[in-house]
């Protein structure tokens, strides 16, 4: 496998030259995996944060396979089927109440290419000239062009800086950055340029786990609304539960205007994403006028049989089993914050939901795949579990099905390298 896989395979984010060999995975099943060797791993950050249901899981694989053997796919050009029209109605009784259509896609990044490429067009559809978007300095969104413009790791989009489109970037609303945050926010939407703000709610993924509160996103979102600036709410991460919610956007008393949901959409089986819109934009596009219309789409644009995994996925998320375990894997984390917090080497701890991130106390800045970060990332698969790190961040999201012994065993490998790995 490892022999025809270095002979033609090229990896994600992975520099070739100087990357390890990647570890060849046959098969698993809740929260563990097993390599070709027969090592067993636990996948404490549930494959870059797909699967909230554990691995091969029987009740959505059912599912799949009687959509299979049904209608496996039909084009959405023109044509309707039940899983789309399903989901939709299941969706909404979960979104948040001013979001009235669905747009289907594949992945987080087209899911936010839509809500952007949306924003732009609504306003162009009406002759207006707002062409630039708003964005949080290190947000991720995705690695087509528009996301990767409104996303702010830099080296991600280094290469591409003169092909993007134009984003301006503001403080995130960290404690003690909320004044910062608006103040920069006031000064863009007032002068009319910008279509929409995009931010992920809560919690920044990609930029490590970093956390703000929901009233500072409330505050941000009202002078958006006044200044008929859209929202965008990348949920690609946040979404299904991650944060103890349904969805991030849950904790506010404002509304966005557009939401990004991929991710956990299926419960990490089949890639698939959905960007769901207020009724004021829908209209944007409604008009006797052809040209007006969101010329946008994907070949398998609502496949089928990603809808009736989806719809599987949330009979399980609403399940009181599934709750129960956003909570108890809630309660352990805050158990292992409050008894590793204080250690000397540990800088924070921060926890919302089923995730959790710790800061490793280090001189100067960490580069995000760094030395140091390799370091953490070597001795944590060595001890059979899969994380992450970003820089001196080490952060948790498990399957929520994890069991405690696992759990605990991930908690006691995290506190192991904050006292070994320097
Ligand atoms: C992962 C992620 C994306 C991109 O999703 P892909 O499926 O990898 O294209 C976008 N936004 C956020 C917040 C993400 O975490």
């Amino acid at each position: 496998m490892l022999e025809i896989d270095n002979q033609y395979l090229w990896h994600p984010y992975t520099q070739h030259k100087t990357a390890a060999t990647p570890i060849a995975i046959t098969h698993g099943e809740g929260a563990l995996l097993w390599d070709e060797n027969g090592k067993q791993y636990i996948d404490a950050i549930a494959s870059w944060w797909v699967n909230p249901f554990g691995h091969s899981n029987i009740y959505i694989a059912d599912a799949i396979y009687k959509q299979l053997t049904t209608l496996e796919h039909v084009l959405f050009g023109g044509f309707t089927h039940q899983p789309a029209t399903t989901l939709a109605q299941r969706l909404m009784a979960l979104l948040p109440s001013n979001q009235k259509k669905l747009f289907f896609s594949d992945n987080g990044s087209t899911a936010v290419e839509i809500a952007i490429k949306a924003s732009l067009q609504y306003f162009y559809n009406q002759g207006v000239k707002r062409t630039k978007i708003i964005a949080f300095e290190n947000g991720f969104h995705g690695d087509t062009f528009a996301a990767m413009a409104a996303s702010g790791i830099s080296f991600f989009t280094e290469a591409f800086r003169g092909s993007l489109i134009e984003v301006a970037r503001i403080p995130v609303p960290t404690k003690g950055n909320e004044q910062a945050s608006l103040d920069a926010l006031k000064q863009l939407v007032t002068t009319g340029e910008y279509a929409a703000f995009i931010f992920e709610p809560l919690v920044q993924g990609a930029a490590g786990m970093v956390m703000y509160e929901p009233e500072a996103l409330d505050t941000l979102i009202t002078i958006c609304n006044d200044n008929q600036v859209f929202t965008i709410a990348d949920e690609v991460m946040t979404g299904f539960g991650k944060t103890g919610k349904t969805f991030a956007c849950d904790y506010l008393t404002t509304q966005p205007d557009m939401m990004c949901l991929s991710k956990a959409l299926t419960g990490g089986t089949i890639p698939m994403a959905i960007t769901t819109f207020t009724q004021q934009i829908f209209d944007g596009f409604y008009d006797d006028d052809v040209n007006k219309a969101l010329f946008h789409g994907h070949t398998f644009t609502a496949n089928p049989t990603g809808c009736a995994a989806a719809l599987a996925s949330l009979e399980l998320l609403n399940t009181s089993e599934m709750q129960t375990n956003i909570v108890r894997v809630n309660s352990r984390h805050l158990a292992f914050k409050s008894a590793i917090e204080k250690h000397p080497r540990v800088k924070t701890v921060r926890v919302l939901g089923v995730i959790l991130a710790l800061e490793i106390t280090r001189e100067g800045n960490e580069d995000y795949y760094g030395n140091f970060r390799n370091k953490l990332y070597d001795f944590f698969i060595g001890k059979g579990i899969i994380i992450r790190p970003v820089g001196n961040i080490v952060y948790i999201l498990p399957p929520y099905i994890i069991s405690d012994e696992h759990l605990t065993a991930i908690y006691e490998n995290v506190t192991e390298a904050v006292e070994t790995i320097y």
